[in-house]
């Protein structure tokens, strides 16, 4: 689905990313991992188009997302779930999916637009596979913060994506609400790619269910399954050992 080689970002003479190779399978799921200002967020801005990279190739299902806008990406099938949520604190859930569902026709033409059954299915689709069918006339600016994050990602399901590139989804979550996100990623693995950043260490081992990767100073330095990253001694002295870095629940 996903064929990187020499991708390089630098930003004012400094390294943010040197991604020598990295291949990501149909509908994987693929966590990735490392110290803060490792380029974790960097990469997803590459691949959203958001940031352009001084060289090299990304190729999504065979073409090169170089050189293309975000919202060309977007279209090609590429979803992205930022840190931090913005959804629209003064309009109710559903208002909010409303305008993920219209957001390609901008902002105005989307507040006056006339459902259709389809797009209210959608709509309502979209709220179940993110646990918030019942809250559907609720303030999205009442949410709980787990809830504001589902809605995000239902938001960016609207846009049919094939990929989902999500940072940081359990960060100021409860722990049930870590675990229902946990489910939440593992369930969207079924029928999209899924690249998730995460610090929580206890819910990477709840989601990786393929292979995590461990991201250090804009470098791979190593891929493998949880346990294989969990045991390896260089990830233990560069990251996990770190008591600033990795962050674990309690
Ligand atoms: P992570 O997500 O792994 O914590 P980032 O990708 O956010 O790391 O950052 C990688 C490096 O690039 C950091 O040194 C950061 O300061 C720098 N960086 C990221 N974005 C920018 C930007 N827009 N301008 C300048 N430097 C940036
Ligand atoms: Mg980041």
């Amino acid at each position: 689905m996903l064929s990187i080689s020499n991708l390089n970002v630098s930003f004012g003479g400094v390294q943010a990313l040197n991604l020598d190779t990295f291949e990501l399978k149909d509908k994987e799921l693929r966590v990735i991992i490392g110290p803060n200002g490792a380029g974790k967020s960097t990469f997803m801005d590459v691949l959203c188009g958001k940031t352009a990279p001084m060289g090299g190739d990304a190729y999504f299902n065979g073409k090169n997302l170089i050189g293309r806008s975000e919202i060309e990406i977007a279209r090609m099938g590429i979803g992205r779930k930022f840190q931090k949520p913005s959804v629209f604190e003064g309009l109710s859930v559903f208002d909010n999916l409303l305008l993920g569902l219209k957001s390609k026709k901008g902002f105005l033409s989307s507040m006056f637009f006339k459902l259709t059954e389809e797009q209210s299915d959608k709509i309502l689709e979209a709220a179940k596979r993110v646990n918030l069918e019942a809250e559907l006339n609720t303030l999205a600016g009442s949410l709980s913060h787990g809830q504001k994050q589902w809605l995000e990602i239902a938001i960016v399901l609207l846009q049919d994506p094939e990929l989902l590139l999500i940072d940081e989804p359990a960060a100021g979550m409860s722990d049930a609400e870590t675990e229902k996100t946990g489910h939440l990623l593992y369930e969207l693995a079924k029928d999209n790619g899924v690249i998730v950043i995460e610090h929580d260490m206890h819910f990477v081992e709840q989601i990786a269910q393929d292979k995590v990767t461990v991201l250090v100073r804009g470098e791979i330095l190593t891929e493998g399954s949880f346990d294989e990253v969990k045991n390896n001694q260089e990830v233990i002295d560069c990251y996990l050992g770190a008591p600033d870095s990795a962050q674990t629940r309690k």
